[in-house]
């Protein structure tokens, strides 16, 4: 496959064209809008050309395009790829509103074409082995979910996340739509209601740069999150409570396939295996699979609308200080 890239991004370069290239697809150009960095951004990731347009870039013959630019660009740039017939793989979160993000939905099916939202983490190994145990039944009654995402925003990407509320500033929207899409696809089901808090501990600029919530759901359970920016020594996590088991998950939350899962039973602990894989790898798997016929991909543009659609509610909880129903829009779970 012929890959274009929107967006001459740090998650580009570290993760996403080399997981392209890992399955097969050629880095054809790249579209950067500071030309200079763009054409040493091509030499340094091994990308064929660098354009100053978007439409250069199409014109180079592509099949898809991957969109890592900052959020509030993120739209635009998907209706002009999806107006050519372009596969999108976009980054979260998906825009800066929903109405945004509505728009990019309806513009891929109207082209037919396919469009995937790049939440890494459901292809981590240790929450496809959760996510098996919880469908075996092997906890009991789910009661509660606890996420440890709080880490330490490296200072290589110390700048519009922390200053910039146009682009999409703040650890909300960066980590909680994370936490969301995971949790979902752990418990397959997405909350109802949130009650969150937000803080700036001194890093963002006019923009939270922690958050602690509380979420619904409509089984019963109840999850508590925890995003932040501001931790250079923590822990993240997951842990699942049931009534007949607890799965403890530690160092889940990241970009590396790494971590341990463990099952609790009165104390008694086990420790369970789980696959090693390079996250961005698989979701690019399952993207190229979908462009090839096979399965849907499950991480569509409606997995991240519904992830932002968490995101916005707790912002409104924590502006408000009360309990927010989530509003999915027209894209409520079942
Ligand atoms: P970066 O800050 O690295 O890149 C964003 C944009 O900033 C680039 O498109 C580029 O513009 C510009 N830029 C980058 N570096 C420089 C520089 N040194 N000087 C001037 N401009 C620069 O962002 P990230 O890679 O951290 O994030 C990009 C997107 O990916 C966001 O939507 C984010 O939320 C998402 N993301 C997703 C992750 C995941 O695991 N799913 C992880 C990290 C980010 P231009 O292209 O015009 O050159």
């Amino acid at each position: 496959m012929r890959w274009g890239l929107i967006g001459a991004s740090t998650i580009a370069r570290e993760w996403v064209a080399p997981a392209i290239v890992a399955n097969d697809g050629e880095l054809v150009g790249v579209y950067s809008s500071y030309p200079a960095r763009g054409r040493a951004y091509a030499e340094q990731v091994g990308i064929e050309r660098a354009v100053e347009t978007l439409s250069e870039l199409f014109d180079l013959g592509l099949d898809a395009v991957y969109i890592s630019t900052t959020n509030e660009l993120h739209r635009e740039q998907l209706e002009e790829a999806v107006a050519r017939g372009l596969h999108v793989f976009c980054e979260k979160p998906l825009a800066t509103s929903l109405a945004d993000a509505d728009c990019m939905i309806r513009a891929a099916q109207r082209a037919d074409v396919v469009m995937a939202t790049n939440h890494h983490l459901r292809h981590a190994g240790s929450h496809r082995r959760m996510r098996d145990e919880v469908a075996a039944g092997t906890l009991g009654k789910l009661i509660t979910a606890r996420v440890f995402h709080a880490v330490y925003l490296p200072e290589h990407l110390q700048g519009w996340r922390l200053n910039n509320p146009g682009a999409g500033a703040g650890v909300v929207l960066d980590i909680t739509v994370h936490n969301a899409d995971t949790l979902a696809f752990l418990l397959g089901e997405y909350p109802t209601h949130v009650m969150a808090q937000t803080q700036n501990a001194g890093m963002g600029q006019g923009v939270e740069d922690g958050c602690m919530g509380i979420w619904r759901f409509a089984s019963g359970v109840q999850a508590y999150t925890h995003e932040a920016f501001t931790m250079p020594h923590a822990h993240t996590g997951l842990e699942l409570h049931g009534s007949l088991a607890s799965l403890y998950a530690d160092n889940v939350m990241t970009q590396q396939p790494v971590g341990t899962v463990s099952r609790h039973v009165l104390g008694e602990r086990s420790v369970l295996t789980c696959e090693s894989n390079n996250l961005y790898e698989r979701g690019v798997a399952a993207f190229v699979a979908a462009i090839r016929g096979g399965p849907a991909v499950e991480c569509d543009g409606i997995a991240g609308y519904r992830s932002m659609a968490v995101a916005v509610a707790t912002l409104e909880s924590a502006r408000t200080g009360c309990e927010v129903a989530v509003d999915y829009g027209p894209y409520r779970p079942d």
